[in-house]
């Protein structure tokens, strides 16, 4: 049924680079998550990051004014945790912050010859003597798990580079193919449906990364929102080799979305078809610029199809 038409009934929400950047909330993201509320539409977070335990995160987000309980978020970290249970007790080599090692207390974690190595953000501490131990652990039959492999994320100061390229380097020297346990792995994803209680093609992921969030979304058989704020940048987007169902300036644009007064356009790159929305007021300006087709709303906006946004032959 993916193909059908679809309406959005549930929302899953990136993090950071969606709510926040840094220490700032993005204008719009609580009234967006209340509109939600009042609209009964169930939501929860799903996020990579690895540097805070659920309890941290949401601390964060706090202080931040934007109120989210632990329980609704699903991170790398917590998920990683359960995929260590799963496989019995297996002893570890943590590479994570200190405050987010308590949460795998249970598991052994001083063993010259670890079952597995865990790779988190552990920020500047990277350096070779540790890579040089990590790559004879995995010479020695040690499984690579990594949290995620994000390529870079955007901070106070600008973009920074994230643990995606220790990962692919541990991968290249070991020969040996990490297990991605964040975002876009389908079991992360399944966790955050099942707690919803939600179908794939009925949910919507938002996000402001093309790789982990909208492909990985558009993978699973989610619908998919892509915010441009955050780590968003136009030429990434251009360049990649997939589309979002939509695609919106910020979080603050999603109510207008989901109530369909934003109109959907359509722009022809090289090779692709675009599908974006844009207000009634911009929408004339955005048609002439770089539009060559143009849908009015009829019903609501939600009804049109992903097949509108499909990469073209
Ligand atoms: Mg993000």
């Amino acid at each position: 049924m993916a193909d059908d038409p679809a309406t959005i009934e549930a929302l899953l929400f990136d993090l950071d680079g969606v709510l926040y950047v840094g220490s700032q909330k993005i204008p719009g993201a609580v009234e967006t998550l209340e509109f939600c509320q009042e609209q009964n539409l169930p939501f929860r977070f799903i996020t990579n990051t690895s540097t805070r335990t659920l309890s941290a995160i949401a601390e964060k987000l706090n202080a931040m004014g934007i109120p989210i309980a632990p329980e609704m978020i699903f991170s790398a970290v917590s998920a990683t945790r359960d995929f260590l249970f799963q496989q019995g007790s297996p002893s570890v080599h943590l590479l994570v912050r200190d405050e987010v090692k308590l949460e795998f207390a249970e598991f052994e974690q001083n063993s010259p010859d670890p079952d597995f190595v865990v790779v988190g953000d552990i920020g500047a501490a990277w350096d070779y003597e540790m890579l040089n131990g990590v790559f004879n652990e995995l010479m020695n039959g040690a499984q690579l798990v990594a949290m995620h492999r994000n390529k870079y994320w955007l901070t106070d100061e600008g973009l920074q580079m994230d643990i995606g390229a220790f990962v692919a380097g541990l991968e290249y020297v070991c020969g040996k193919q990490a297990t991605i346990i964040g975002k876009p792995s389908s079991q992360f994803f399944s966790l955050a449906l099942n707690a919803l209680g939600t179908d794939s093609d009925s949910t919507a992921i938002v996000g402001d990364d093309i790789e982990n969030d909208i492909a990985g979304g558009n993978r699973n058989g989610l619908q998919s929102i892509m915010v441009k704020t955050g780590k968003y940048r136009q030429d990434v987007f251009d360049a990649a080799n997939t589309n979002p169902d939509y695609l919106i300036d910020s979080i603050a644009d999603l109510p207008a979305l989901l109530r369909g007064v934003l109109y959907p356009t359509l722009r022809f790159a090289p090779g692709r078809l675009q599908f974006s929305v844009t207000g009634a007021d911009t929408v004339f300006s955005h048609f002439r610029e770089n539009c060559v087709g143009l849908i009015p709303r009829i019903g609501n906006l939600l009804f049109v199809r992903r097949s509108l946004s499909k990469k073209l032959p």
